[in-house]
């Protein structure tokens, strides 16, 4: 069965094992009296993946744009290309004027120097948490950290900041309440083992109300080094989130170094950034266990890709007006018929990847909210959000060249299923 040339072709896109299983499982249907035993070829390329990965393009209409469960940053079409060129053999290691080694991923970190001038060295390895790992436990193992109660942050599914620290060797020196540290909490702590102060970017999260912290330039005037995980991994600040830190600004503020995360804000692939003082960078670009975080190839090629193509979706989404989004939203509502679908304002976020409490005005297709599991299980998966009893569809985070095919999608949910 397997030499049938329908099969053989899908034998050399998806591999043997896979379509085999299929036809296996077809076989067993055939036994069972459920399948006929002519349709067993078309029975299995029917059921055949379109690629041999278990992961699946999914639209994101969730109106988060930043969404940790669907991927983080979807990169731009340049990062793709990047991706696809890199994927073959490739010079990422060698001068191919010389014919000698050259040094690895030179050009993605050229672009990211590039981007921050006020860095005065930079370095990538594998997200944001092995950046602040690798600079702690480079910089201050066996020592102290100096870092604000307030900052103590759970990142996310149960990895914490203080735990990650400790891990690498360093001694936490807490100051300040949950909600309110000074800065002669740090004078008071700041000393001679301490290896530098730390602050957290609270990224997730929002305390309001009787509140203080202690901004970047204040920490730098105490003398020890300051390290600032600003998370989301803007680069400069952005005018439609003044409160996000970014690095230029952190660095001007006299942060030695900065740790950011390559697939939020950026809007890259999944990367951890390292920038500032020259010497730091060195030592912790040279440190043991930085060739255990290094990044490959792929990821060096999107992110160079990232930083000089055309702005990345994550940015693009940004700039987004909510007129413009109920305009297609109208379109859209118009398409499906309006006993179905209403065009509706919506409130978008920029999600678990940085901006907490920031509401994006948005527009959205509203549907019985009972569409949600025909959405999210068809083909292409749509998810958005049930609010009200009304499913959501924001269109913050769906490309405008997917409007047509949620149409579809939404017609096609709304068909009555076969039997
Ligand atoms: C997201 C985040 C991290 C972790 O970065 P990953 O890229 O998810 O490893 C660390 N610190 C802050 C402040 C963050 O926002």
């Amino acid at each position: 069965m397997l030499a049938d040339p329908r099969l053989t072709d899908a034998t050399a896109r998806l591999g043997r094992a896979l379509v085999k299983d299929a036809v296996t499982a077809a076989l067993q249907r055939v036994r069972e009296g459920v399948l006929d035993a002519a349709e067993v070829v078309d029975d299995v390329v029917a059921g055949l993946p379109a690629g041999a990965t278990s992961l699946r393009r999914v639209v994101n209409a969730t109106g988060v744009v930043v969404h940790t469960n669907l991927g983080r940053a979807p990169l731009s079409e340049a990062a793709v290309d990047a991706l696809v060129t890199a994927a073959g053999h490739t010079d990422v290691e060698l001068d191919l004027l010389t014919g000698r080694r050259g040094p690895r991923g030179r050009g993605a970190l050229a672009a990211l120097a590039a981007a921050v001038p006020a860095a005065g060295a930079v370095h990538v390895v594998n997200n944001g948490a092995a950046a602040l790992a690798l600079v702690a436990c480079a910089l201050g193992a066996g020592r102290e950290v100096v870092v604000a109660r307030g900052e103590l942050v759970e990142i996310g599914d149960g990895f914490r900041i203080p735990d990650l620290l400790e891990s690498v060797g360093v001694r936490l020196r807490e100051v300040g309440t949950t909600n309110r540290v000074h800065l002669a909490d740090y004078e008071a702590a700041v000393g001679r083992d301490t290896a530098f102060v730390l602050k957290v970017h609270p990224s997730n999260f929002r305390v309001e109300g009787f509140t203080s912290s202690v901004p970047v330039d204040g920490l730098a005037a105490l003398g020890a080094p300051v390290v600032a995980d600003i998370g989301s991994g803007l680069l400069v600040a952005h005018p439609r989130l003044p409160a996000e830190p970014d690095a230029t600004s952190a660095l001007h503020a006299g942060a030695a170094l900065v740790t950011a995360s390559g697939d939020k804000l950026l809007g890259g692939p999944q990367c951890g950034l390292v920038l500032g003082d020259a010497a730091l960078v060195a030592r912790v670009r040279r440190f043991p266990l930085a060739r255990a975080m290094r990044v490959d190839k792929l990821t060096l090629a999107a992110l160079e890709a990232t930083l000089t193509g055309p702005t990345p979706p994550v940015l693009g989404a940004l700039g987004l007006h909510r007129e413009d989004l109920l305009r297609r939203a109208r379109r859209i509502a118009d398409a499906l018929g309006s006993g179905l679908a209403e065009a509706v304002p919506s409130e978008a976020a920029v999600g678990g990847g940085g901006a907490p409490g920031v509401v994006l005005p948005s527009a959205a297709v509203s549907l019985p909210s009972l569409f949600a599991d025909a959405l999210r299980t068809g083909e292409p998966p749509v998810v958005g959000y049930v609010s009200d009893g009304r499913l959501l569809l924001d269109l913050m985070t769906v490309p405008v060249h997917l409007d047509d095919s949620l149409v579809d999608a939404v017609r096609r949910a709304a068909a009555p299923g076969p039997g």
